[in-house]
């Protein structure tokens, strides 16, 4: 694992090796800035540096992977963990809110008259998403010096995919133009079996016509059958088979394809505005797919989407054995006011014995994150993984590890040797 450098100045350098860091820090040439992800800060001036390093995006609803590579070499690979309590938090809200409407309290002014959506407005779960992930690449490149972020969009490229019937894309298997029909094929077929209905399975691509009978790899020949169906289907028609249906929808093209997310626009266009034209690259989840599997050869996971994403076609990159594990955390706790006519002021703290809320800690040889604190008596104490309860402990005996950083909880997360087949509807055979 690297050990990321900032020069003097606070700019981001290209990393190093932990020995290198090492001497370093012995001979006072540097200091330790972060303890995770290990950061160190240079004491004197560096010469200038080109910045050669690719950031990929794989952006999703719970979790994000992203990565960073160059000349390569997989620099920086880590999982964000989005925040899934929003709309749960402003429901909460919400109720206390008009319970509160009902008691004996302080006068509240009428706001009913500033509740217009401003444009591009974006629910506060999804705006809390799009944040984090803005927030999570600038991290980045704050640690490393980003020359390029390549973003996934969407699981195929309409542009090119636009009346495939016509321009004729051909099915051919394993090949790049192979994972674009599929993914095309999952979208107009919804990822199911079209004779039996079945979602949950591996799904084949199936001439509709047979190949045997001088059917063609051309899309309008084609859709999705669970292994059964299409060894039963054998050297029939779709019509023979008692699908008439199936082939007159065969020849309609997708009219609205590729739904790209509200999030994902938005979040393209914003690194457009903050990192330059020239640096965002758009990429589109069949490369990242074929990339994935036929390049790089790595079971699917967030974080080795991102290194996919991150390469040029064909390029091979082997992935860290140790990725980060970054969770976003709420700011803190927001109760203004106590009292039974809501009449004073909280003036809550940050701290409770030395301890913020979230600070990693060791303690009787397990090791776990502060959840739960309290003035006179234990604190609560819960694994970072799993995020169940490990100890509860007087707060004499805690040995702080870690403490968040810029709002995240980052953790070191090893991966185990283990290449898991691939299951499920998008997965090729
Ligand atoms: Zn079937």
């Amino acid at each position: 694992m690297k050990v990321f450098v900032l020069s003097l100045t606070g700019k981001p350098l290209m990393p190093t090796t932990p020995r290198r860091a090492r001497i370093w820090l012995k001979a006072k040439r540097a200091r330790v800035v972060r303890r995770e992800p290990f950061t160190i800060q240079l004491r004197d001036l560096t010469t200038s540096y080109t910045p050669s390093i690719t950031v990929g995006v794989d952006t999703g609803s719970k979790t994000v992977g992203l990565a960073a590579t160059a000349n390569q070499e997989t620099l920086l690979q880590a999982e964000v963990q989005l925040r899934t309590d929003i709309s749960e938090k402003l429901t909460q809200r919400r109720t206390y809110r008009r319970v509160r409407r009902s008691r004996k309290t302080r006068y509240r002014a009428p706001r009913f008259a500033n509740r217009r959506r401003p444009l591009g407005w974006l629910p506060p779960s999804v705006s809390s998403k799009l944040a984090a992930t803005l927030k999570a690449i600038h991290f980045a490149a704050s640690l490393l010096p980003v020359r390029q972020v390549n973003v996934e969009i969407a699981s195929f490229d309409l542009q090119k995919m636009r009346d495939p019937e016509i321009t004729g894309i051909s099915y051919q298997q394993g090949s790049l133009f192979g994972y674009q029909v599929r993914e095309y094929l999952l979208e107009k077929w919804q990822r199911t079996c079209v004779y039996c209905g079945e979602k949950e399975t591996a799904l084949q691509i199936e001439h509709i016509v047979p190949k045997a009978r001088g059917g063609s790899d051309r899309v309008d020949n084609l859709t999705l059958a669970c292994q059964s169906c299409n060894q039963c289907k054998s050297n029939q028609t779709a019509s023979e088979f008692g699908f008439p249906e199936i082939q007159a929808q065969a020849l309609l093209p997708l009219r609205d394809a590729a739904h790209v997310s509200a999030l994902k626009t938005r979040l393209v266009s914003l690194l457009l505005q903050q990192f330059g034209r020239a640096q965002v690259q758009v990429r589109y989840g069949y490369q990242t797919k074929y990339q994935r599997i036929q390049a790089l050869d790595l079971p699917k996971s967030h974080t080795n989407d991102a290194v996919a994403i991150t390469c040029e076609m064909g390029e091979r990159i082997r992935p860290l054995e140790t990725v980060y594990r970054i969770r976003c955390l709420p700011r803190g706790q927001y109760q203004r006011f106590n009292g039974l006519h809501s009449e004073h002021k909280c003036w809550a703290s940050r701290k409770v014995r030395g301890f913020k809320l979230y600070e990693v800690v060791q303690v009787q040889g397990v090791r776990g994150y502060i959840a739960g604190r309290r003035e006179k008596g234990a604190f609560i104490i819960k694994d970072v993984t799993t995020g169940k309860k490990v100890a509860e402990v007087t707060p004499r005996k805690l040995v702080r590890v870690a403490r968040p950083t810029q709002g995240f909880l980052i953790v070191q997360k090893p991966i185990l040797g283990c290449l898991r087949k691939e299951s499920g509807a998008s997965s090729p055979r």
